[in-house]
C-alpha cells in the first residue's frame, strides 16, 4: 500500500484527540487519550508523541506512508517555528513542540493554532470542500475565528490573523469589556458567553421574560425561549446576530471570500439565527462583495480540529 496518509493532532486541556486522513481529507481512523494536564509539560509532549504513534502502529498504515503531523493547539504560537509561547489551558510556557515531535517523531511537523486549525479543516473536507476562500467563525466560549485564502490559513505578521471574536465593533455607548481587556469584542455579545450575560442581565433588571424562570441560564435556553416567541430572549439572539452579520460585512469588502462557515455550540440554533445574520449581513454588504456568497453551517463537527491539523500538511 503506498498511499499517503496525514495525521493530525487535536490537543485540548482533558484530552488529545489524534487522527488519520487521506488526500481528501477523509477522516480514516481516530485515536483519543488524556492530555494529563496536571502532570506538567514534559507529560504532555510525551503524550502527543505517544497518541500519533499509537494511532499510525494500530492502523493498517506504516510510517513511511506518513506525509507528516499537524498540531492543532490553543494557546499564543510562533507558527513558523512551531513554538508555543504560552498555552493558558495547557499551563505550557516556552516549547518548541515542532522541534520535539520531529526529534521523536522522525517527521515533518507543523503546529497551528486550534481554530486556524479547525477553519482549515471545514474549508478542506468540511462545509467549504472545493471552496478555496473562506472565512469561518466557531461560537462557543468565546468567538474563535478563522480564514482560508487560496486554499491556505492567512497567519499575519505575528500569527494573530483571524482573530474575528475580538473584532471591536459594538459602539461605545453599549460596549462592555473583553476577556482580552478592549472594550466591545464580538465575542462579548455573539459567544454563549456573551448570550448568557445579556440574558443575565435582563433578568436582573425585571425584564418581563421566560428566562426568569431558568435556574442556570445557557445560550441553548436564550435560543428556544426566542424561539417560543419571548420577545426578550429574541432580541438577545437578534442582537448576537446582528453583530456577527456586520463584521462579516466588513470581511466581506477585505477579503471577498466566496464562503462564511459557522459552527460551534450557538451555530446548532440553525436557521433561526443563520437568517437573521444573513439579513444584517445583505443589509449591510455593497453588493458586488456579496453576490454569491454564501453563510453556511459548519459540518464536522468536533473532528474539525483533527482533520484540519492533518490539513495543515497538505496545506502547507
Ligand atoms: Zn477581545
Amino acid at each position: 500500500m503506498s498511499e499517503k496518509i496525514y495525521v493530525g493532532v487535536d490537543v485540548g486541556g482533558t484530552a488529545i484527540k489524534v487522527g488519520i486522513c487521506n488526500q481528501e481529507g477523509e477522516l480514516l481512523q481516530t485515536y483519543e487519550g488524556p492530555t494529563e494536564t496536571a502532570k506538567g509539560t514534559d507529560v504532555i509532549l510525551q503524550n502527543i508523541a505517544q497518541y500519533a504513534k499509537n494511532i499510525v502502529e494500530e492502523s493498517s498504515y506504516n510510517w513511511e506512508q506518513v506525509e507528516g503531523v499537524g498540531v492543532g493547539i490553543a494557546g499564543f504560537l510562533d507558527i513558523p517555528r512551531g513554538y508555543v509561547k504560552f498555552a493558558p489551558n495547557l499551563k505550557i510556557r516556552d516549547v518548541n513542540l515542532k522541534d520535539y515531535l520531529e526529534d521523536t517523531l522522525q517527521v515533518k511537523v507543523l503546529v497551528n493554532n486550534d481554530a486556524n486549525v479547525a477553519a482549515l479543516g471545514e474549508a478542506w473536507a468540511g462545509a467549504g470542500k472545493g471552496i478555496d476562500n473562506c472565512v469561518c467563525y466557531t461560537l462557543g466560549t468565546g468567538v474563535g475565528g478563522g480564514i482560508i485564502i487560496g486554499g491556505k490559513i492567512v497567519e499575519g505578521f505575528a500569527g494573530m490573523a483571524g482573530e474575528l471574536g475580538h473584532i471591536a465593533i459594538v459602539p461605545d455607548l453599549e460596549a462592555i469589556q473583553c476577556g482580552c481587556g478592549k472594550m466591545g469584542c464580538l465575542e462579548t455579545v455573539s459567544s454563549a458567553t456573551g448570550i448568557i450575560r445579556m440574558a443575565k442581565d435582563a433578568v436582573e433588571r425585571g425584564d418581563r421574560t421566560t428566562l426568569s424562570l431558568v435556574e442556570n441560564i445557557m445560550a441553548k435556553d436564550v435560543i428556544d425561549a426566542a424561539k417560543a416567541g419571548d420577545e426578550v430572549a429574541a432580541r438577545i439572539v437578534n442582537r448576537a446576530a446582528y453583530y456577527l452579520g456586520r463584521s462579516m460585512a466588513v470581511m466581506a469588502v477585505v477579503l471577498n471570500p466566496e464562503c462564511f462557515i459557522i459552527g460551534g455550540g450557538v451555530s446548532k440554533a440553525g436557521d433561526f439565527l443563520f437568517d437573521q445574520i444573513r439579513e444584517v449581513f445583505e443589509k449591510y454588504t455593497q453588493n458586488e462583495a456579496k453576490d454569491g456568497v454564501k453563510i453556511v453551517a459548519a459540518t464536522l463537527g468536533n473532528n474539525a480540529g483533527v482533520v484540519g491539523a492533518a490539513g495543515l500538511i497538505l496545506r502547507a
